[in-house]
C-alpha cells in the first residue's frame, strides 16, 4: 500500500509506503489523505473482459481458460487470454512517471470532490 500526503497549502503531493511518517511542507504538517494499493492481493470485482463477477483469482483464471478455449474453437486461431493485474502497471506499459501523474490527478480529483479516497482503493 502506498500512502499519499498532500500539502494543504501548496497542493504538492508526496507518496510513501508508510502511513506513519511526519511530513512537512510549507512549514506545516502534511496530512495523509489517500492511499494506493500496489500489492498483488486479489480483489473480487466485475471483470469487464470476462463480462462476469469474479470472486477470487482461481475463478478468474478458470474463466479466462474457458473463454480462451471458446475463442480458439470459434476462430480456429489459438487464443490464450490472460488476466492482467490492474496494479501491475508495467504489464500495461505504464511508466512510473505515468503513475506519479495519475496519483497527482487522483489527488486533485479527491480535492475537488469528484471522487473519494475509497473510489481508488
Ligand atoms: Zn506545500
Amino acid at each position: 500500500m502506498d500512502y499519499g500526503y498532500r500539502c494543504r497549502k501548496c497542493g504538492a503531493t508526496y507518496t510513501y509506503s508508510s502511513n506513519s511518517i511526519s511530513l512537512y511542507c510549507c512549514g506545516q504538517k502534511t496530512p495523509r489523505d489517500f492511499s494506493f494499493n500496489i500489492g498483488t492481493s486479489f480483489r473480487e470485482h466485475y471483470n469487464k473482459s470476462l463480462g462476469m463477477y469474479v470472486p477470487n483469482r482461481s475463478t478468474m483464471n478458470d474463466a479466462f481458460k474457458v473463454s480462451s478455449d471458446a475463442a480458439s474453437s470459434y476462430t480456429g486461431i489459438e487464443h490464450n487470454f490472460v488476466p492482467k493485474d490492474p496494479y501491475d502497471h508495467e504489464a500495461f506499459g505504464i511508466s512510473s512517471d505515468d503513475i506519479a501523474e495519475s496519483k497527482e490527478h487522483y489527488a486533485k480529483a479527491i480535492e475537488s470532490g469528484t471522487i473519494t479516497p475509497e473510489d481508488i482503493q
